[in-house]
């Protein structure tokens, strides 16, 4: 499998005027989506080479399908949770930390503006104000010491729903032409090549690629994958057929 690009980066607060530099959801979807279908494509491919009857092939197609997405999403629940949870973690000792020591909290969050430049009387002010309202002073302490919002937090359910359908829609590609009817490889092999191009060209709005390098790359990648595995197909089925 691709190494899957998991949502659990630190958030960077939105500059509204500025390209998304996480690439948003685009990017893990299309990175997932890819994953799928370089895994089952090249999956499929192998048992292919292996010279099996199509009813294998689907079968292999499917049972790869399902493992794959929950493989994935069990690892992005995982990932996500587990930092959310180390997040959590440290929100709470900073909380701890503003109700046992509020002025040496407000000192330290002087101190953060003092180091971005701003003068020693101002930032102190900036920090009185801002630590006027309890709430709103874990907020920011939570923005501005450890970079996350508290308030939204990734969760891990979603990150988990949304990395088996990315992965699900991309190994269902190859699949396709087999659950219609298709009794030889070329079709899911011409889908899949348009499917791999595509996943690399729109992951050029993100990379300030060209499209059709990227296309190309994600192309000769997956096509290599699968010839791979085409090959350890054909190589292991003559030894065992
Ligand atoms: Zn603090």
């Amino acid at each position: 499998m691709l190494e899957h690009e998991a949502g659990q980066h630190p958030r960077i607060p939105a500059a509204g005027h500025h390209r998304d530099v996480n690439g948003g959801w685009l990017r893990p979807a299309v990175f997932g989506a890819m994953d799928g279908l370089v895994s089952n494509f090249a999956l499929m491919t192998g048992v292919v080479g292996g010279a099996v009857p199509s009813s294998t092939v689907v079968l292999t197609g499917l049972a790869g399908l399902a493992a794959g997405a929950c493989s994935m999403a069990a690892g992005e629940y995982t990932s996500v949770a587990s930092q959310r949870e180390l997040v959590q973690a440290e929100i709470e000792a900073e909380r701890l930390e503003l109700s046992r020591n509020p002025h040496g909290e407000l000192a330290e969050l002087a101190q953060v503006y003092i180091d971005r430049g701003v003068e020693p009387e101002l930032a102190h002010e900036v920090a009185r104000q801002l630590s006027a309202d309890p709430d709103r002073t874990l907020e920011v302490h939570a923005r501005e010491e450890l970079g996350v919002d508290p308030n939204d937090l990734p969760s891990p359910w979603v990150a988990a729903g949304s990395s088996f359908v990315c992965f699900a829609v991309g190994a269902l590609l190859p699949l396709l032409p087999y659950l219609l009817g298709a009794t030889s490889l070329v079709p899911a092999l011409l889908l899949s090549a348009a499917g791999l191009f595509a996943c690399g060209a729109v992951v050029a709005r993100v990379t300030a690629r060209s499209w059709w390098f990227s296309g190309l790359r994600q192309l000769l990648l997956g096509g290599a994958a699968a010839g791979v595995t085409y090959l350890l197909g054909w190589l292991i089925g003559g030894q065992i057929g």
